[in-house]
């Protein structure tokens, strides 16, 4: 037995036997490349890396001390890039191709206030084909379910054996071009021309392209006589997009202009049970939770932190539980801590909470402002360096007695408050995930 492994049998002896079986058993020992005061150690992939290199190399090195008299310093190296490229290949293959996804389905799509007008329009679209609203126009930010609640209904309408195209203007930018580089615009015009449903993706990319928008909208108004079903989304409103033809403007906003806004805690929280339900992850109801408060807005991250949760467990053969799911969301997070100000703070809970900083820092006792301005102080007494007086100070109290009685007050209500607590909760894991 070399003196890597020696050292790793004693740690087994100091560490429960899950943690050993988790983590420390992965590790091999480089004995041609250690040195007397270098311990060089391979870990089968990063999450294993960054985990022992936090919890154990401190440790460990004290291990090598106690055994050989040297201060030695501990290495926890990547073995080799294997597992990060399946990994990838499992996100990869998520990312489909521009047909329609059958997974983009209504009854995949969680409703909430932030989409649920939306939902509405596009579902009404897809009972009655270009009877109700032509064209529909959804607009939001990335990864809100624009694309998903578009395809629903092309699936829709596919299923009953009409013909639907879906495309992104880039394709469709494409499709174009090579028609009339191969002299091949009749067929072009033919295909979009004749289908039963036109559904068009990231219409902001036709943004001071003349030619091509010409084309779309005589494409639109042969579908639209003929009361085709015609579907568009973009990442803003139509008036907000800078190089538009008027008149394509103006029959964008002829159907149904819909908005879809980043989801509430609720639907958060939906879609993810969806998302583990459709990939068949089982998370306990505590990381859905906690997902669902780092996360910001964006859905698609959810997809991309389930696959790496999925992954990392396959590899390592563990369940997920939080701090598992913790450290594998590190990188995604990104604590930002050191860069907390007190300001940056109370900016940040008066937006969640839709008031204004400088109530926070008021006098005021009417109810919600107290209620803001107590989760402020808390959250920067956690999250930053300032001390007892100078929190006293930016928040308007006497001094540090004043303020440490509300601390006092607050901590008071954390036990008490459920409802208090993850409020709290929320707002630390959602400003300490804002990069
Ligand atoms: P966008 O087109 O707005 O950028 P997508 O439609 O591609 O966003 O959505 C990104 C991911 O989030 C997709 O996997 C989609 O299924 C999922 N998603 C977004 N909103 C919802 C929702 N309300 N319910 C279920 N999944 C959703
Ligand atoms: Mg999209």
């Amino acid at each position: 037995m070399n003196i890597g492994q020696k050292v790793l049998e004693t740690l087994k002896e100091e560490i429960s036997e899950l943690e050993y079986n988790r983590y420390i058993k992965h590790l091999s020992y480089d004995i041609k490349k250690s040195t007397s005061d270098l311990a060089i150690f391979y870990a089968p992939n990063a999450l294993v890396v960054n985990w022992i290199s936090k919890k154990y190399s401190q440790k460990i090195a004290h291990l090598f001390e106690v055994k050989t008299q040297n201060k030695v310093s501990i290495k926890i190296m990547l073995k080799n890039s294997v597992e990060k490229t399946s990994i990838k290949k499992v996100v990869e293959a998520k990312q489909g191709s521009s047909l329609l996804n059958k997974s983009h389905s209504f009854s995949n799509f969680m409703v909430g206030g932030s989409n649920q007008f939306a939902y509405a329009a596009v579902k009404s679209a897809s009972e009655n084909a270009g009877k109700t609203y032509n064209p529909i126009f959804i607009y939001g930010g990335v990864g809100l379910g624009k694309t998903h609640l578009m395809q629903a209904a092309g699936n829709v309408f596919q299923n009953e054996g009409k013909t639907v195209i879906y495309t992104t203007v880039e394709q469709f930018l494409n499709d174009f071009t090579r028609s009339i580089r191969n002299n091949t615009m009749e067929r072009f015009r033919e295909k979009y021309r004749k289908c039963d449903v036109l559904l068009i993706d990231d219409i902001q990319f036709l943004s001071n392209k003349e030619g091509i928008q010409e084309e779309l909208f005589h494409t639109f108004e042969s579908l639209k006589g003929d009361d085709k079903q015609i579907m568009f989304t973009a990442d803003k409103h139509p008036k907000k997009i800078a190089g538009l033809e008027a008149r394509l403007q103006s029959r964008f906003e002829w159907g149904l202009v819909a908005d879809i806004q980043p989801p509430e805690l609720e639907t958060k929280i939906a879609i993810i049970n969806k998302k583990c339900e459709i990939n068949k992850v089982a998370l306990s109801k505590e990381i859905v939770h906690y997902i669902a408060t780092v996360i910001d807005s964006n859905v698609r991250e959810i997809e991309g932190i389930l696959s790496k949760l999925h992954a990392y467990s396959q590899l390592m053969h563990v369940d997920i539980d939080l701090a598992f799911t913790k450290n594998v969301l590190k990188d995604q997070i990104n604590e930002n801590k050191k860069n907390l100000t007190m300001e940056s703070i109370t900016q940040f809970v008066a937006k969640d909470l839709n008031i204004k900083p400088s109530e926070i820092r008021s006098k005021s006792r009417s109810k919600n402002i107290v209620y803001a301005r107590r989760i402020t102080i808390y959250i920067c007494r956690e999250l930053t360096q300032n001390t007892m007086p100078q929190l006293a100070q930016y928040f308007g109290m006497k001094d540090h007695t004043a303020i440490s009685h509300t601390i006092k007050k607050i901590n008071e209500l954390i036990e008490k408050d459920e409802e208090f607590r993850l409020k709290i909760e929320e707002l630390t894991n959602k400003i300490t995930a804002t990069p």
